[in-house]
């Protein structure tokens, strides 16, 4: 058949940034330091300093494709990193400081980093790992003021360069897993899957950004991408505030300051918020909507932003899907709904948008209704859903080019999705799914529970039977049979942990997530009183 007669625009990251200069070129970029210094640029001035970057970059005898990466917070010259590396084609690696040395050792040999941007308090660990990297040629920081540091180097250039072309499915970035087993994994974004995923993030029904917006992403840069933020942030015109530290009463003062509207993070990082709220009295007062998301967000929290008069828009993705997926839309009726069933809906991870498609199936593969009962295995497709790992010999998708997310979930006959587990942390007694997430929520709305995770333990008849591992709060006497008894308020019967344990601390993952491998291997032989 004869093509189509429209014109010839490969969808590359650059474009946004074009854009984003040409259309909003004093909309500023502001970033407070950690020293306290202020710094306020703008995007015509990122874009004049992502080519001057780029053309360091052909200088030192870097080549389209090579990997460049960055350890560092939010700030401008982070930003500008980005844009740079890939405007000369670069494929940008953005490391999590917060791995362990072996995975931090991995990864970028892995990658075959050539240059590493850094932040100067990550100078120990660079001081440490320097001497196990293999291929990292150049080591420049990023704060340093002095004559060796990022700002003398874009100092140096004129900016007189024009991006490097080529086809939309190209690498402009990857991004690890932080998994809990085997080594991370990386996921090589393309420039059309970016741009792609921007648009879908900046739709009204995902993150609804425009140009009277202002961000402040306390999500880091290198969480999935800072959530795309950077990208969609460019295609709406949206003025960006940078943090260098996450101190929620930095961040209180800047939102007000800078008249913050919208605000992104972890729901510890809102926690964190609150408290400072509590302390002080002080309160973000023109942010207008949150975005939350990494793991479920507590009700109390959401309800809590409602109340304020903020929209909390819970979203769910991965590094794997760019990471944007399914994000709060509210749905006809909403106006007419009560606040209570409004937060039933936002506790959930989200609808579908157009370019995701979501299904669940059972272990044998055999997709499950969505009747809003059945749990099943979450499975994702789309454009910006992860093919194939970075140096992998095979696909991570199958013949339908599903994608195993890990998570388990259910679907909802009103279009939304909710998680209601991990796969390898739910626990199967008697052929039915019990999730391990649910119990530990219900537990720490205990009075005197500070901490808990449930893992499933051998029992004879049942396959497995929960088992509640539990870190008291400081001066907490709480009892088995009194977590119990708040538990039959919230979870099915046949739900309730047959033992409950008390333990000074469990172990995380550097993403703050709980470590249930660990726990697991550590109770693997743990004899149950009801399996005697
Ligand atoms: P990461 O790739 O580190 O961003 O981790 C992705 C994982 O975080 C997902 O597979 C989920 O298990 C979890 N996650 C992300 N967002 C949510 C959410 N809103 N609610 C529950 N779990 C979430």
């Amino acid at each position: 058949m004869q093509m189509g007669a429209m014109q010839d625009f490969e969808l590359r990251v650059m474009r946004l940034l074009d854009h984003v200069a040409r259309e909003h070129p004093t909309r500023e970029v502001v970033t407070r330091w950690a020293d306290g210094r202020e710094t306020r640029n703008d995007w015509a001035g990122i874009h004049r300093n992502a080519r001057k970057l780029a053309q360091r970059l052909v200088k030192w005898g870097i080549n389209p494709g090579d990997r460049v990466a960055t350890l560092a917070m939010n700030h401008e010259h982070h930003l500008t990193s980005w844009y740079g590396a890939m405007g000369m084609g670069g494929v940008i690696h953005t490391i999590n400081p917060r791995l362990f040395d072996e995975q931090l050792i991995y990864i970028a040999n892995h990658a075959e980093d050539r240059v590493l941007f850094y932040d100067k308090q990550f100078q120990p660990l660079v001081d440490r790992l320097k001497p196990e990297w293999t291929s990292i040629e150049r080591y420049v920081v990023f704060d340093d003021l002095g004559p060796d540091g990022f700002q003398a180097l874009l100092d140096a250039e004129d900016g007189d360069y024009a991006w490097y072309e080529g086809p939309e499915r190209e690498p402009c970035m990857i991004c690890y897993t932080s998994g809990t087993t085997g080594n991370p994994k990386g996921v090589l974004y393309e420039h059309r899957s970016t741009v792609l995923h921007a648009m879908h993030a900046a739709e009204p029904w995902v993150m609804g950004l425009s140009a009277s917006d202002v961000i402040l992403p306390i999500v880091p840069m290198f969480h999935a991408a800072a959530w795309g933020l950077p990208f969609a942030g460019a295609l709406a015109g949206a003025k960006f505030v940078y943090s260098q530290t996450n101190d929620a009463a930095v961040l209180c003062e800047l939102m007000n300051s800078e008249k913050v509207t919208i605000g992104s993070g972890v729901p510890t990082v809102w926690l964190a918020m609150f408290q400072h709220m509590d302390a002080t009295g002080e309160e973000p007062r023109f942010l207008r909507q949150i975005t939350v998301g990494g793991s479920a967000a507590p009700r109390a929290m959401l309800a809590r932003f409602m109340d304020m008069g903020i929209k909390p828009l819970h979203l769910w993705g991965m590094t794997e899907t760019s990471p944007v997926a399914t994000a709060l839309a509210p749905g006809p009726g909403w106006g007419d709904l009560t606040r209570d069933a409004q937060l039933d809906i936002v506790c959930k991870q989200g609808s579908i948008p157009f370019g995701v498609e979501l299904r669940i199936v059972d272990d044998e593969g055999t997709e499950l209704p969505r009747d809003g009962e059945t749990s099943g295995r979450l499975q994702i497709r789309g454009p910006w859903v992860v093919k194939r790992y970075f140096k992998a010999e095979q696909d991570a998708v199958d013949a339908g080019g599903w994608f195993d997310t890990g998570d388990v979930a259910v679907l909802h006959p009103d279009g939304t999705m909710q998680i209601t587990d991990r796969s390898k942390d739910v626990i199967k007694s008697g052929g039915e799914w019990i999730s391990s997430v649910d119990l530990e929520n219900a537990a720490v709305g205990c009075p005197g529970v500070g901490e808990a995770a449930a893992i499933g333990v051998y029992h004879p008849k049942w396959d497995e039977r929960p088992l509640l591992l539990v870190v008291r709060k400081p001066g907490s006497a709480v009892t088995p049979q009194e977590i119990t008894q708040h538990l039959t308020q919230h979870v099915a019967k046949w739900w309730l942990p047959d033992e409950i344990l008390f333990v000074d601390d469990l172990p995380h993952t550097a993403t703050g997530k709980l470590l249930k491998t660990v726990l697991r291997e550590q109770y693997k032989d743990y004899k149950l009183a009801t399996a005697a």
